[in-house]
């Protein structure tokens, strides 16, 4: 017998037995007539029982949203319904335990996606948003909320991906070089690659990878090269070219040979000294290198430093040396590097009869400051922000006759940035008042013991 056939039959002899036992027992009390109509009164009880069940049970149905429906809402019942109503509360408590784990698995999903660095966009067969992760709200400027269930075209609307939408081939990623401005409004280039996989039934994922900090690397490595080969090249073009002369002009004086090689040796000496800034440079940007430390009196460095400047100056410049004396925990030979390449550069870029003066003093919050000024012709505002970097030269000309390598102040950069202190740059060009000031602020976690004293140096 089928299962529906059982529970009819099971619910029809339950009803004829209740029907023929309250039947007899009346008949038995009151006479035939008497159990017939009390067999009909259960009969009908039960026809009336069944009846009202299943309206409550439609009304339930029909009232609840599928998805909202709890099992213990579940209405109750006797005989059958109950039976029948315990199954109903069965199944949709398996139901409700399986969409519960398909939310757990679907945010779990959400969450990772979510924290994916790279950008995610779902979309359907018509290429409509269905989701996105919040790395693809900000590489495509789109929010989840506004532009859900648009048209991909609606809010990707730049001009290199139409045809790559058109095209179908969605092998190779797609790059798009994108003009963007930052938070205080200055314009950047943000380089995404962006390629479009087919899932499931005929659906898209856009994914996208924001590559600009790579794409900057690559083109400083590309520019660090170039510029390399350019500052090696001038000189051993100049040393070659003199060699030639040697080598075929026999006839040379004395003190033609003399001169040939005097400025032979000058290349030589402005090769070396790029090679030395090379390679201090690298072992600075090396962070495995770290930094090896000790107590540092300041004075006696300064000193040391303001000497080599003053006999680079040869009496061209007043040099003073003033302020406080204090000990300072860093690395020597770096801390003389950066002081010198500072002080150096005063003496390079002063003219004549010009004054550099080199300072200590005491900066807020315990900080220690060292300056570097001079009263040189200065540096245009606009070269300020890109002084730092290497290679990086206001005066092109003027930086090689000097015998500048470029490289000075990105040394200083990195010297104080391992030290934890931190580079300011002023500069002015009025006719009455020129010159520049280089500071470096170290930290007041840097110094050790600090002992007031004035000291003053001329040269
Ligand atoms: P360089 O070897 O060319 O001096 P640096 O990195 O030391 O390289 O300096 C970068 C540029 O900054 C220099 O080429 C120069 O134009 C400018 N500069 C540095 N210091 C001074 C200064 N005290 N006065 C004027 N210009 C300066």
């Amino acid at each position: 017998m089928s299962r529906v056939g059982r529970i009819f039959w099971l619910a029809v002899t339950r009803v004829v037995l209740l029907a023929g036992f309250v039947g007899g027992t009346g008949a038995l009390v009151g006479g035939a007539a008497f159990g017939w109509a009390m067999s009909a009164l259960v009969v009908f009880a039960g026809f009336t029982y069944h009846a009202w069940k299943l309206s409550e049970l439609s009304i339930w149905l029909s009232a609840a949203e599928p998805s909202s429906i709890h099992p213990s809402e579940v209405p109750e019942g006797l005989g059958v319904w109950g039976e029948t109503l315990t199954q109903l509360y069965r199944v949709l408590r398996q139901q409700r335990a399986s969409q519960e784990s398909l939310s757990d698995a679907l945010a779990r999903f959400q969450q990772a996606a979510s924290a994916l660095p790279d950008g995610a966009v779902m979309l359907d067969h018509d290429l409509n948003l269905v989701w996105c992760n919040p790395t693809a709200e900000r590489h495509w400027q789109i929010s989840m909320e506004r532009d859900r269930y648009q048209t991909i075209t609606y809010f990707i609307r730049y001009p290199e991906f139409q045809p790559y939408l058109v095209s179908k081939n969605f092998v190779e990623p797609l790059t798009l070089r994108l003009s963007r401005a930052d938070s205080i409004g200055a314009l950047q280039e943000i380089v995404l690659v962006a390629q479009l996989v087919a899932f499931g039934d005929d659906q898209m994922l856009l994914l996208s990878r924001d590559v600009s900090e790579r794409e900057r690397l690559e083109t400083m490595r590309r520019d660090f090269v170039a510029n390399v080969s350019h500052e090696l090249r001038t000189p051993l073009t100049v040393m070659s070219g003199f060699v030639e002369t040697l080598r075929h002009a026999p006839s040379m004086t004395a003190a033609q040979t003399a001169r040939a090689l005097a400025h032979m040796e000058t290349q030589a000496t402005r090769m070396r000294r790029l090679v030395d800034d090379l390679l201090t440079l690298s072992q600075l940007e090396d962070t495995q290198n770290r930094l090896v430390e000790s107590a540092i009196p300041i004075l006696p460095l300064l000193r040391e430093v303001v000497a080599d400047a003053t006999d680079l100056s040869a009496g061209r410049h007043t040099i003073t040396l003033s302020g406080v004396d204090a000990i300072l925990l860093g690395n020597r030979e770096e801390l003389f590097s950066a002081l010198s390449n500072l002080v150096t550069n005063a003496v390079r870029y002063t003219q004549d009869g010009g004054e550099i003066r080199v300072e200590t003093c005491e900066g807020d919050n315990g900080t220690l400051v060292m300056s570097v000024a001079d009263n040189g012709e200065g540096i245009p505002a606009v070269h300020l922000p890109r002084l730092t970097e290497r290679f990086y030269r206001v005066d092109r000309s003027r930086s090689r006759e000097g015998g500048g390598t470029g490289l000075g102040l990105a040394i200083v950069k990195h010297v104080v940035l391992r030290h934890g202190a931190e580079l300011k740059v002023e500069s002015r060009q009025e006719a009455d008042a020129h010159g520049s000031t280089f500071r470096i602020v170290f930290p007041a976690s840097r110094r050790v013991v600090t002992e007031a004293s004035d000291v003053r140096m001329a040269s």
